[in-house]
């Protein structure tokens, strides 16, 4: 599997770098996607555990079709596409400004539509490859103060259902994962008494660590017959 190239977009923090230790840790050929170039130091501890880096934003088309160009260079074929950059700006619906809608759905659904759709052509071509979405629990549920983050993770589950069956014939399968809270710089932001009202309401009682949704990550990469599905992991905050 070493000359097949898992793209992680976002893998320079939280659940993104956690994948791509989890994987690269498994043998995979790993390159991440920074927005900006990374200092020397950490560089340095990427390319220790032999991970790639390509510089890019998903929200550009022309951008995200260069850095899947760009992650090539490291092998022959493409195994995996992790969607997984993700932004967040909340605020309670009839006080969120257009722009704010706007840029988390950029962000959130049309990076994840820009990465897709080459990843895509090339595993259609190859019959064979994972694309892999980080939604949230909040794309099945809804959320206050989330109108704009909600609705980009439930069009990142219709995204992903529509690539499973457009590629299923080929034999690419597309799934999503919906975490619940994990501990990252995302919900680090939030206040400490909201942090006590959500642990309030899972019955685990803690936050996910990053590697536990790298576990899903592993498995959905791996498994070659589940497609079209989302593997929720949230403590059981939604039960
Ligand atoms: P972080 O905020 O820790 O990291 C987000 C990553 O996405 C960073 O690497 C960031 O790059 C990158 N990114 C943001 N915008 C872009 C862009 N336009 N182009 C390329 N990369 C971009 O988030 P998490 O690790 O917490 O979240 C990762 C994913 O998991 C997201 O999709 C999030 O919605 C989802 N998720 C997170 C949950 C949580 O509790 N943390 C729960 C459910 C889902 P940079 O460092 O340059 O900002």
């Amino acid at each position: 599997m070493a000359d097949g190239v898992v793209l992680i977009t976002g893998g320079n923090r939280g659940i993104g770098l956690a994948i791509a230790e989890r994987l690269a840790g498994d043998g995979e050929n790993v390159v991440i996607t920074t927005r900006h170039e990374l200092p020397e130091s950490q560089l340095a501890a990427l390319d220790a555990l032999g991970i790639h880096t390509v510089v890019g934003d998903v929200t550009d088309e022309a951008e995200a079709q260069r850095m899947v160009n760009d992650a090539m260079k490291h092998g022959e074929w493409l195994r995996g596409l992790i969607n997984n950059a993700g932004i967040n700006r909340d605020k309670l619906m009839t006080r969120m400004s257009t722009e704010d809608f706007n840029a988390v759905l950029q962000t959130n659904l049309v990076g994840a539509f820009n990465m897709s759709k080459p990843a895509l052509k090339l595993m259609q071509k190859q019959r064979q490859g994972s694309i892999i979405h980080m939604a949230s629990v909040v794309g099945l549920t809804g959320n206050v103060g989330q109108a704009n983050y909600a609705a980009s993770k439930a069009g990142l589950i219709g995204l992903m259902k529509t690539i499973a069956k457009e590629g299923g014939l080929r034999q690419v399968r597309s799934n999503a994962i919906a975490p619940g809270m994990v501990e990252t710089d995302m919900t680090d932001a939030l206040s400490d008494k909201t942090k006590e009202a959500i642990l309030a309401e899972i019955p685990a009682k803690r936050f996910a660590k990053p590697a536990e949704i790298a576990d899903v990550c592993a498995f959905l990469l791996n498994n070659e017959y589940v497609t079209g599905q989302v593997i929720t992991i949230d403590g059981g905050l939604t039960l």
